[in-house]
């Protein structure tokens, strides 16, 4: 007998024609993600299959993998019904449990025993053997054996996969990343949909300090475990923000910046080719992300801006975060740019025109050109930024 791992698609089965590029993303991703651990990786239209002596290991990574259904710990005999009946009963040997079912796929329509006469077999063999009884509605233990053309599977359990689409086969996107809660979990949602991510954090150094940056690296180096390849761009924020502050009424000040914010977002997205923006924007959560304000503020903006939070409740935001390990990070508390410059009464309706009149008081096509001229990329997110803790 065989011990060996399989992955089942989900939701990667419905895009029928597109099932040869999702599958070759998913084996790439798994191929990223798995580095350097031992293994032999097969796949086929239904399933990938992965044989290693690191089950663990390797089952623990693929829990991160987007794209993948569910992950089954199986073991392969051959399609002997002695050899399987043994098998069953050695694999439950150990087991204590009082009930159990036994679900047979003869996937090989060859092979001469129908599924439900092979179910009466198994189970025969396994109330001689063991004194348990039968119960199919609510079984302690389901065994499942798959009678297929390369061999037969037995296995209990399905592990559930994280679902969604493989990272990169939508591209990549920049997602506009502070140390807050929201962007993070943002972050994950748009790699859940496929998407693969370049951050982008504005930091205004002396008035944000090295701890803020790295604790933003941090929830990249977080996030990159569901996808891999993710870097930080930090952007130089300092001048734009201080000019800002001399030439805007205070109320106006983060409406003001949050415009020079996208505009930059825009601007190295549209030089990376990259056609969206994900923030973690959450409707009415400040005041800058008040309906009206959004409007405002995305007016200086021609692609779309994607907010998988938009319309989710803070504790709900907090919720993904905790299970997605991002929380605790985003909770440090260090200081955000736009944490700095809070005007006492920030504007909740804030109109374009205004913007326009305290914007037109400074150049800040030039700021901007000057702040995407000198951003610092991070590549190695896997570097460990114990200091902030
Ligand atoms: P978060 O929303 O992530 O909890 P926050 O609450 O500090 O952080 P907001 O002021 O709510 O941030 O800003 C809304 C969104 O704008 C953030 O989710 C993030 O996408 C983006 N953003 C804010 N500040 C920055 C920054 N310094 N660098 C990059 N993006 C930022
Ligand atoms: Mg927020």
């Amino acid at each position: 007998m065989e011990k060996l791992i399989f992955i089942k698609y989900g939701e990667l089965t419905t895009k029928k024609g597109n099932r040869n590029v999702f599958i070759k993303r998913l084996t790439n991703n798994i191929k990223s993600i798995l580095g350097n651990i031992n293994y032999k990786m097969k796949s086929d239209r239904s399933r990938i299959y992965i044989e290693t002596i690191y089950i663990d290991e390797v089952v623990n990574k693929l829990k991160n993998i987007f794209g993948i259904h569910s992950i089954v710990v199986a073991y392969k005999v051959d399609n002997n019904t002695d050899i399987i009946c043994d098998t069953v009963l050695e694999l439950i040997e150990n087991l204590s449990f009082n009930t159990f079912k036994i679900d047979t796929k003869r996937a090989l329509k060859s092979f001469e025993i129908h599924s439900m006469d092979f179910n009466k077999i198994v189970a025969t063999k396994i109330l001689k053997n063991k004194s348990v009884k039968v119960d199919v509605h609510n079984p302690d233990i389901l065994i499942k054996i798959e009678i297929r053309q390369e061999g037969t599977f037995i296995y209990f359990n399905e592990i559930k996969g994280l679902g969604g689409y493989p990272v990169g086969i939508q591209g990549k996107s920049l997602l506009m990343l502070s140390g807050g809660i929201d962007s993070p979990v943002a972050g994950y949602l748009a790699l859940k949909r496929g998407v693969d991510l370049e951050c982008l954090y504005f930091e205004s150094p002396p008035h944000t300090s090295e701890m803020a940056k790295n604790k933003v690296i941090e929830l990249a180096n977080i996030i990159n475990k569901y996808s891999g390849s993710i870097k930080v761009n930090i952007v130089p924020f300092t001048k734009i923000q201080e000019t800002i502050l001399k030439n805007t009424k205070e109320e106006y000040i983060i409406t003001i910046m949050r415009r020079m914010m996208y505009r930059i977002a825009e601007k190295l997205a549209k030089k990376k080719k990259m056609q969206v923006i994900f923030n973690g924007e959450s409707i009415g959560q400040v005041a800058s992300q008040t309906l009206s304000s959004m409007n405002v503020i995305n007016n200086v903006c021609n692609i779309p801006v994607i907010r998988p939070v938009a319309c989710m409740d803070k504790l709900e935001i907090i919720d993904i975060a905790k299970k997605i390990g991002t929380y605790e990070t985003s909770i440090l508390p260090y200081e955000d740019c736009c944490t700095v410059f809070v005007p006492k009464h920030p504007v909740i309706n804030p109109t374009i025109e205004k913007c326009e009149l305290y914007e037109a008081n400074f150049d800040y096509d030039s700021l901007i050109d000057d702040a995407i001229n000198n951003i610092e990329v991070i590549t190695n997110l896997e570097k460990k930024y114990e200091d902030i803790l």
